[in-house]
């Protein structure tokens, strides 16, 4: 077993640091990122986005920032164990996926958030290839014929 390999696979390391130029046209981007995201997301700027993975609902919002949720808490009623009158981030992310078929996403395992990105472009860190691209097409989800149990 390659450990150094496997770390790689679960964290996301920054590459280099950003030259003054990038910081700039960063945080440019992050203003357009902003306008869309936040109102249709409500985004966190975590600039390591993974919103495609979990049915585009920002997991983010989660009080624990879980990239790889829930956390065994949600309560029966699919609510927040931090903030008992929230839905749980997690549960709505499976009802979304499940609707948009795209729950095997949610079986991803994400990588370990790196804080160095916080605040950064996560549009900028595609382009400059820090972090992964979003997953838009799946060819088959193999949960679409999970059954409706609500
Ligand atoms: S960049 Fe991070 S905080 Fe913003 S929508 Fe994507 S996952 Fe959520």
């Amino acid at each position: 077993m390659n450990k150094e390999k496997d770390f790689d696979e679960l964290v996301t390391l920054k590459k280099r640091d950003l030259s003054r130029g990038e910081k700039i046209l960063s945080k440019i981007m992050l203003f357009f990122e902003d306008l869309f995201k936040v109102p249709l997301f409500k985004c966190h700027h975590c600039g390591e986005c993974i919103l495609s993975h979990t049915g585009f609902v920002c997991s983010q919002r989660c009080p624990k920032r879980l990239r790889n949720g829930p956390c065994g808490g949600t309560r029966a009623n699919g609510h927040c164990e931090v903030y008992p009158e929230r839905k749980c981030v997690w549960y709505m992310a499976f009802q979304r996926a499940r609707r948009l078929r795209r729950t095997s996403l949610l079986h991803r395992i994400e990588k370990i958030h790196n804080w160095e990105l916080e605040k950064t472009s996560a549009w900028l860190n595609v382009w400059t290839k820090q972090i992964e691209p979003p997953t838009f097409i799946i060819r088959s989800d193999d949960d679409h014929d999970i059954k409706k149990q609500d």
